[in-house]
């Protein structure tokens, strides 16, 4: 690469025209004078994800839905808590080999920080952002309980001793927390689970959130017509986004100072 060719970074998706990613690091990497421009790459197929990483001359990457267990496979190398999950939202270039990193789930705990006494939680979704969520949850003593539409995906959750349930079969027990981590509401207008039976569990609950960014999904106008505390994905975006903003930028800059920049730029 060429001494003074700006560093190249993107967003792998489908769909990825929603990601605010592209707007959060080019204005961090302008604000703090690093020499850097971050694209989206549509993708369809996944195991095509490293070529088109190495073929485009990426720096570094974000991956998001469905592609963050397509991204832990193609990694020559997998680093931190993404190598107990299986799942790589952050891709680094490290001398032509592919680093991965996993930086969801302390951005969503910096996200549910103002939630306090949370010891029970309820997470609805079976996929790469429920798996890093439970863990990580369990890592820091809360008691998870996993909800998905079909069986298949739950198999993981099992065998890691979380109790899991389908829509058929989930108990009404009471959560402090119920977090929608499935991708229903993205691009539709879906409830995450049956309207009746999220009501119930809504209901007793104290807090909710949703992963999803940028609208009020049918899931969050429901907490909000029962009145619960409740936040979208945003600050999670912007924990995530930090940590990987960090990595992209090797260390250089202070994590405060990542932040209060990438913050801004959510007023855009
Ligand atoms: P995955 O594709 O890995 O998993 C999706 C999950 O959603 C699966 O369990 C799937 O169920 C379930 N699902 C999909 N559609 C529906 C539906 N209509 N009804 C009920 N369940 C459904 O996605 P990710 O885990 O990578 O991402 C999930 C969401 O989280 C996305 O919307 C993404 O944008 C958001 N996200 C936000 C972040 C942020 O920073 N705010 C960070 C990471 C993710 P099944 O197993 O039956 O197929």
């Amino acid at each position: 690469m060429m001494k003074n060719t700006p560093l190249l970074f993107a967003i792998f998706g489908n769909p990825v025209k929603h990601s605010r990613s592209p707007l959060m690091h080019n204005h961090v990497f302008k604000r703090l004078h690093f020499k850097a421009c971050y694209t989206r790459i549509h993708l369809e197929d996944g195991s095509k994800l490293k070529e088109t990483f190495f073929a485009q001359r990426l720096e570094g990457a974000n991956v998001t839905v469905p592609h963050k267990e397509a991204a832990f496979k193609a990694c020559d190398e997998v680093r931190g808590f993404a190598k107990e999950i299986g799942v790589v939202n952050t891709l680094i270039n490290e001398n032509g080999k592919l680093i991965g990193y996993n930086t969801d789930a302390d951005g969503f705990l910096f996200a549910v920080e103002p939630f306090k006494g949370i010891k029970n939680i309820l997470i609805i979704g079976a996929g790469g952002t429920a798996k890093a969520l439970s863990r990580k949850f369990q890592l820091e003593g809360f008691r998870v309980e996993v909800l998905n539409r079909s069986q298949g995906n739950l198999s993981y959750f099992k065998e890691a001793g979380f109790e899991t349930y389908t829509w058929e079969t989930c108990p009404l027990h009471t959560y402090d927390l119920i977090v929608n981590t499935t991708s229903a509401g993205l691009s539709d207008e879906n409830y995450p689970a049956p309207v009746e039976l999220l009501r119930a569990l809504l209901e007793k609950s104290s807090y909710a959130a949703d992963a999803i960014y940028g609208k009020v999904t049918p899931f969050l106008k429901l907490c909000n017509e029962l009145d619960i505390t409740y936040k979208d994905g945003a600050d999670m975006l912007l924990g995530q986004g930090v940590l990987a903003n960090n990595y992209f930028t090797k260390g250089q800059f202070e994590l405060e100072d990542i932040q209060k920049v990438m913050q801004e730029s959510f007023k855009y």
